[in-house]
């Protein structure tokens, strides 16, 4: 057994500097967009659009304003790929000057494209300027849609993207949905059917998989996104994404730390997001991972031997 170790070990060192999934940024603000080819990044896998809008809330349905903060990103990041999520708001993400009403259960509540697809004058602006970007700028983007739990909510919001282009004469963007809610999980066979590709929102899905809280300290150590429910979950989801020629990738947390990204690559998705501080890390641990420890790891990672268990198969196997 000693043996087998020291072998993993020398072969985690020896492993050369390429990580088994492509990896690609989360940003907070697009000044840090151009920090991405430095830290090695495929382009931005996350941009959360309501983040750019905070404290300047009025203007979210300023198309200029979307446009513009857009264009910027794209511009800094090159001709790489950004993910723009369209508003994630509701739930942790709350917005006052939209005054919304409130209720009881947040996080099951008016949340994401449910929201966006009830409030046009929220989400056209949105759809319009990032049409317009890629039209007049040719800037690559991509739509990504947060809290999907029905295919049909995913088709209404691309029927709605497919009208603002043909009426800007814009081109393709490929559409994709965030996998988060436990129903759109369980259901991505239907989903591949239509969508462009996938990403796996681990803070959400451990949230919703758990029942747990992902805004109360007192429960931190119960919403453990290496919970065998969660990694099942992932993996079943990753299967149906290569099954389908679908790409599955993953971010939330959980792709930030050098454990949960190898734990996430060995699950079988193929891209990772992960926030900008965390990238060198995260792809020193996968670097270190060749294919016969993604394997065991995978392997524990599904059985039931639990978290703590995982984690330290993966800190030795990969000597981190
Ligand atoms: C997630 O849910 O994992 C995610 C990346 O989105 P957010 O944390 O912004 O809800
Ligand atoms: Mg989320």
């Amino acid at each position: 057994r000693d043996r087998a170790l020291a072998q993993a070990r020398a072969r985690a060192r020896a492993a050369a500097g390429t990580p088994p999934v492509t990896l690609t940024a989360t940003i907070m603000r697009p000044s840090q967009a151009a920090e991405l080819r430095a830290a090695g990044a495929h382009g931005i896998g996350l941009l959360a659009t309501e983040l750019l809008f905070l404290g300047h809330e009025q203007d979210l349905t300023d198309e200029n304003q979307h446009y513009r903060a857009y264009r910027e990103i794209a511009r800094a990041v090159e001709d790489a790929p950004v993910t723009l999520r369209t508003l994630d708001i509701g739930g942790d993400k709350d917005m006052p000057a939209l005054n919304l009403p409130r209720e009881a259960n947040p996080f099951l509540g008016m949340r994401g494209l449910r929201l966006s697809l009830r409030r046009p004058d929220l989400f056209l602006p949105q759809l319009r300027a990032a049409y317009r970007a890629a039209r007049d700028d040719g800037a690559r983007l991509r739509l990504m849609f947060p809290m999907v739990t029905r295919v049909e909510e995913f088709t209404q919001a691309a029927q709605t993207a497919r009208e603002v282009q043909a009426e800007l004469a814009a081109p393709h963007l490929p559409l994709g949905v965030m996998v988060e809610v436990p129903a759109c999980a369980l259901a991505a066979d239907q989903f591949i059917e239509h969508v462009d590709f996938l990403s796996i929102g681990t803070n959400d899905l451990a949230q919703y998989l758990l029942a747990t809280s992902r805004t109360n300290p007192a429960l931190a150590h119960d919403i453990n996104p290496l919970h065998v429910a969660v990694t099942r979950t992932v993996r079943s989801v990753a299967k149906t994404g290569s099954a389908g020629g679908v790409a599955v990738s993953a971010c939330g947390a959980l792709a930030g730390d050098p454990v949960g990204a190898v734990v996430l690559a060995a699950l079988g998705v193929t891209a990772l997001t992960v926030a900008l501080p965390h990238l060198p890390d995260v792809r020193d641990a996968l670097c270190r991972a060749d294919a016969s420890s993604l394997r065991t790891i995978r392997d524990h990672a599904l059985d039931t031997g639990g978290s703590r268990h995982l984690r330290g198969l993966v800190t030795t196997l990969l000597d981190l």
